[in-house]
């Protein structure tokens, strides 16, 4: 293909993908290549992407980014799950807490045990038994690692942030460990003429900048995998249909919620990101069943403070780029292609596109086969997280608009039809092999939905109707004392 040594590599784009990549890339392969990142402060980057999921603090430590710099510099604060209203049906409310639920069973999910309890009427809501839910609706966080004097499982624990503001911090470090950045608009690609393969760059001053991989980080427009090398797209729109949001930022309100909330409206979803110094919110939505001026309109009369900006409309195609990796370029971030952000999923997907590409770095040069493996991995990892995505818009009960009856009625990919089948009929449901939804988040969401499994595991049954009654309270019982405990979110936050 290309056995060129990978000596300078070129990153289009500084949004959040441009520089985890850069930051990324250069703590672990060091003065082995050149990193030269070039954005443009005149196009700006999305500003949206403030939510995320525990795997960040993983990301962080690998930068060498601690803690408390990283929340004090991006204004950040606690996500201990996300929270749905209305998505079931009208008035339900239930949440994707993350960490564990009640106690684990070898062989047995917990939630078969509560099932049983159910059944024979003794047992309250699922969420009773989530330790990451009470602390969130009681507005409550520490660091626990595990509930004292038993084994059962802590808080699991992600980030609210700005996003300018971590982009800011990311660019400061990798500047420190020798990316080199270029202020431009890039306006040109050559090609080479033999394999088709990007030689260069070229920003609107004329300035000429060669590479021998080049990472598209340019956002939704793609520069380089699609507009230069049309490597195609696999559109989900069928499935994921909402294709537009508005975002605007308003003043914080009191208390700082340790949760993401994201509430259905009659055609899509709000989103609500409380940082430390104000909330962000959103409206995503479908065209076809809402206007950009509707959309406005609710969106403003929502809002918990005074709007800090003008509404800022974005609009996008659910789905993926056909090739995450073609000839030398590899796109991460928005250019590699977007699933909504409804579980905060694409930054992970960033921090897991380049750790990939570490795994598969071309230091000796482009070779088919692993190019193969890296579109291989990527490509699934897609779609385990699109068919958990498109789960919340298929199980809803809500009668009150054609979007919704609409979403009822699609056919969804057949993996996730079995999953849901297997499911109803026997509570099970199970992980498949590096997904990264966890079997308790699919029960969550699931069960949050009304999909109330028919049977449980027979298992459940080496525990008599007294002995999961006496489980289930004692549960309870330790999971609020616990919680109790907890300081209050903000006085965390102060702390720091
Ligand atoms: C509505 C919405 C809400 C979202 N919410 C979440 C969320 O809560 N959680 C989450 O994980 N993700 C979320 N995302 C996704 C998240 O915003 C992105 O994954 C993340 O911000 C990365 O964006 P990016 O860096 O790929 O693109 P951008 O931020 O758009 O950056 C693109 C960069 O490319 C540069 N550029 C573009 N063209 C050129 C050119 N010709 N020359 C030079 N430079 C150029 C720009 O200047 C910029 O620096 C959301 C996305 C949307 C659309």
């Amino acid at each position: 293909m290309d056995n060129d040594k990978i000596k300078n590599v070129v990153i289009v784009g500084g949004g959040t993908a441009g520089w985890i990549t850069a930051a990324l890339l250069t703590k672990t392969l060091g003065k082995t290549v050149n990193i030269t990142l070039v954005e443009s402060d005149k196009i700006g980057i999305i500003g949206v992407g403030e939510a995320t999921i525990p795997a960040i603090i993983h990301l962080n430590n690998a930068i060498g980014l601690d803690e408390k710099t990283f929340i004090k510099e991006t204004n950040a604060t606690i996500k201990l799950g996300i929270e749905f209203d209305n998505w079931g049906k009208l008035g339900d409310s239930y949440m994707h807490a993350f960490g564990g639920i009640g106690k684990n069973f070898p062989f047995c999910d917990f939630h078969h045990f509560w099932l049983k309890a159910k059944q024979i009427g003794n047992a309250s809501s699922y969420w009773d038994y989530s330790l990451n839910y009470q602390a969130a609706k009681k507005n409550k966080f520490d660091k626990l690692k595990g509930i004292e004097g038993t084994n059962l499982p802590g808080v699991e624990y992600a980030y609210h942030f700005d996003a300018g503001l971590y982009a800011k911090l990311l660019s400061k470090f990798s500047q420190n460990m020798g990316v080199t950045r270029i202020e431009g608009i890039v306006n040109k690609v050559n090609l080479k003429n033999d394999n088709g393969f990007v030689r260069s760059i070229v920003i609107e001053t004329g300035l000429k900048i060669a590479g021998d991989l080049f990472i598209d980080c340019t956002g939704l427009k793609a520069l380089l995998i699609e507009q230069t090398l049309s490597t195609g797209f696999e559109d989900y729109s069928h499935w994921l249909p909402c294709d537009r949001a508005i975002a605007v930022p308003c003043e914080s309100v009191e208390p700082i919620t340790p949760y993401t909330r994201s509430t259905a409206h009659e055609a899509g979803w709000q989103w609500r990101i409380p940082l430390q110094h104000r909330i962000g919110n959103g409206l995503v939505y479908s065209s076809k069943y809402m206007s950009d001026e509707q959309a406005k309109e609710k969106l403003l009369s929502q809002l918990d403070g005074k709007p800090l900006a003008e509404p800022k409309v974005i609009p996008f195609k659910t789905g993926i780029r056909r090739k995450q990796w073609h000839k030398n370029v590899i796109a991460i971030g928005l250019s590699s292609g977007f699933f909504e952000p409804l579980e905060s999923t694409n930054i992970h997907l960033i921090q897991t596109a380049v750790i990939r590409l570490l795994k598969f770095f071309p230091h000796h040069g482009i070779k088919p086969m692993e190019v193969t493996e890296f579109n291989r991995q990527s490509k699934i990892e897609s779609e385990q997280m699109r068919d958990f995505i498109i789960l919340h818009y298929k199980l809803n009960q809500r009668d009150d608009s054609d979007f919704w009856r609409a979403c009822q009625r699609m056919e969804v990919p057949k993996t996730l039809t079995k999953k849901m089948a297997l499911f109803a009929q026997s509570g099970k449901v199970f992980r498949e092999q590096d997904e990264l939804f966890t079997e308790i988040a699919w029960q969550q969401v699931m069960i949050g939905q009304n999909l109330i499994p028919q049977d449980y595991h027979p298992i459940a049954n080496s525990l008599s109707d007294e002995q999961v009654s006496d489980l289930m309270n004692n549960l309870k019982t330790l999971i609020d004392r616990t919680v109790d405990n907890l300081p209050t979110h903000e006085i965390f936050l102060e702390a720091l």
